[in-house]
């Protein structure tokens, strides 16, 4: 094993490409400078679509928490009632979050590892009819589902004037996502997950209805106050010193997308999630989430005769390879594969065969090559 040679493939932190890497060790400029509001004059519109939205995107340095908490600080008051969709352990966090600043939260629990069902969302919005904002998950990252945000967002237009406030924290940038096509009201993401950075950054888009919301609210933050961050942002600049490394890398990290095309980056991660898939399918070891749920950044597996934690330190010690635990009362009994950002279908093909050859070490039969031929059927076929 290489001493220096990490295979990481956790749902966040996660690689980052070489140019990128390069990009983070430039050298400090003035934060007041020209120098950074070019920067940001030339990060603004290549966020956009991203997004999928003609709002400005805002960068707040932070981790993806800060930008959950800053969209229920600005959007919700102490006292409104909000209904959180919690589909695992970050939807619960959004929920948490609400409850600890003094807001009336109703939960929508589902069983982790299902998605949330749009019917039953509408079902619920027309029985509590005083309800402000509805928050939920894009990509549950515990559970590895992607909810249907989309037809989610209908039913909630529809039934309701709540705002609708998704966590696009391991989603944005490997699913595809058209927040101002979808109705979207405040979408949000953070760097160390399919955005290629280290962790640091967390992003923030806000539809018009959404800023008609916040510009009304007393904002009980300093240093969340959105509308300072847009007002500035206006004028290529940050309220606070901007985390100047993250942005000098975000500003490559979004070349590369360009020159991948977006919808060739979608098409990569729905591969990535085939292949795995199919692998663990043809191992015969089942998955937590069905193919309809499966979220094109993370795949949870289920064994159920062998033991993911021993599976994981082999992994680890041996191979060097890092895959992700379960979370709450997942823990012990799934591990989890991150696929997104800088990882490709050829890692996945090195994933899949080094976990073939870690099974048989902790004792689980497992046939050499199988679940490696399963992902490179898919390869061949260009399955997306
Ligand atoms: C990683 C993640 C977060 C944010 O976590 P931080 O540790 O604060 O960066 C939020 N939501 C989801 C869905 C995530 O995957």
């Amino acid at each position: 094993m290489l001493p220096d040679q990490q295979f990481l493939r956790i749902p966040g932190p996660t690689p980052i490409p070489p140019s990128v890497q390069h990009a983070m060790n430039l050298p400090m400029i003035g934060h007041r400078d020209q120098e950074t509001k070019d920067l940001l004059h030339s990060i603004k519109p290549k966020l956009k679509p991203v997004f999928g939205t003609n709002q400005e995107v805002l960068m707040i340095a932070g981790s993806g928490t800060a930008g959950l908490e800053s969209a229920v600080v600005n959007a919700v008051q102490p006292g409104d009632e909000v209904l959180v969709i919690v589909t695992g352990a970050f939807g619960d966090r959004f929920a948490q979050i609400c409850t600890e600043h003094q807001i009336a939260t109703h939960r929508y629990d589902v069983k982790w590892g299902e998605a949330a069902e749009p019917e039953e969302i509408e079902k619920y919005l027309k029985s509590h009819p005083h309800i402000k904002a509805v928050f939920a998950t894009l990509c549950e990252t515990s559970t590895g589902v992607l909810n249907p945000v989309k037809e989610l967002a209908r039913v909630i237009r529809q039934h309701s004037d709540a705002l609708f406030i998704v966590d696009g924290v391991s989603g944005v940038s490997g699913a595809d996502v058209k927040m101002d096509e979808w109705e979207i009201d405040i979408l949000i993401t953070g760097s160390q997950k399919a955005m290629m950075l280290p962790p640091g950054l967390t992003f923030a888009a806000v539809s018009e209805r959404a800023w008609k919301v916040i510009e009304n609210n007393s904002r009980p933050s300093f240093y969340f106050d959105l509308a300072k961050y847009r007002d500035q942002l206006d004028n290529d600049s940050t309220p606070f010193t901007p985390a100047l490394s993250l942005l000098f890398g975000l500003n490559q990290v979004l070349e590369l997308m360009e020159q991948e095309g977006l919808e060739a980056v979608y098409s990569r991660h729905r591969q990535m999630m085939n292949m795995t898939r199919a692998a663990f399918k043809a191992l015969d070891i089942p998955l937590l989430t069905s193919d309809e749920s499966a979220s094109p950044t993370v795949t949870a597996i289920k064994p159920d005769d062998f033991d993911p934690d021993a599976l994981r330190k082999v992994l680890k010690k041996e191979f060097n390879l890092t895959v992700a635990g379960g979370q709450k009362h997942l823990k012990g009994s799934i591990f989890r594969i991150g696929h997104m950002g800088y990882c490709s279908p050829a890692d996945i093909l090195q994933t899949i065969g080094i976990i073939e050859v870690a099974l048989n070490k902790i004792g689980k039969p497992a046939e050499l090559g199988s679940g490696t031929r399963a992902a490179q059927e898919i390869m061949l076929s260009g399955g997306s």
